[in-house]
């Protein structure tokens, strides 16, 4: 096994903290929390301009905390490191508003991506034709 020096420890550390200590990508943390989810949806809930969730989905993406797959037009992110919950719980334990939760449970109810228009019993819009795009 490759001898870690203490400080390289550290300094992995700070740079788990630096990559959660942005309040978009805690967002984004968040609204994956359950399972995946595709970036229409995010943008949906969200309501970043998508350039700038690629952004923050990239970065979050780099570091291994989330993994990215496509299907057809749709590209669908997850968590690949859960033990970021743990983090973000023990930081929730201080306190704030879950405005922003209970505002996504409205917003899923108009969600027009794949997930949120199955759930609802809906076809998804681009879904009549059956799409078999390559990977
Ligand atoms: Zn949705």
């Amino acid at each position: 096994m490759k001898k870690v020096k203490e400080e390289s420890i550290f300094e992995t550390q700070a740079g788990v903290f630096k990559l959660l200590a942005h309040p978009a990508r805690l967002k984004i943390l968040a609204l994956l929390r359950e399972g995946e989810e595709c970036v229409c949806h995010m943008e949906a809930m969200l309501g970043y301009r998508q350039a700038y969730l690629s952004q923050q989905l990239a970065l979050l993406r780099e570091s291994g905390v989330l993994e990215m797959r496509r299907e057809g037009w749709n590209v669908y992110y997850r968590v690949a490191r859960p033990e970021v919950y743990a983090i973000i719980d023990a930081a929730h334990s201080v306190g704030g508003s879950l405005e922003d939760l209970r505002r996504w449970e409205e917003k899923k109810k108009t969600c027009e991506c794949p997930k949120c228009c199955r759930a609802r019993g809906e076809t998804p819009s681009g879904e009549e034709t059956p799409l078999t795009l390559a990977e």
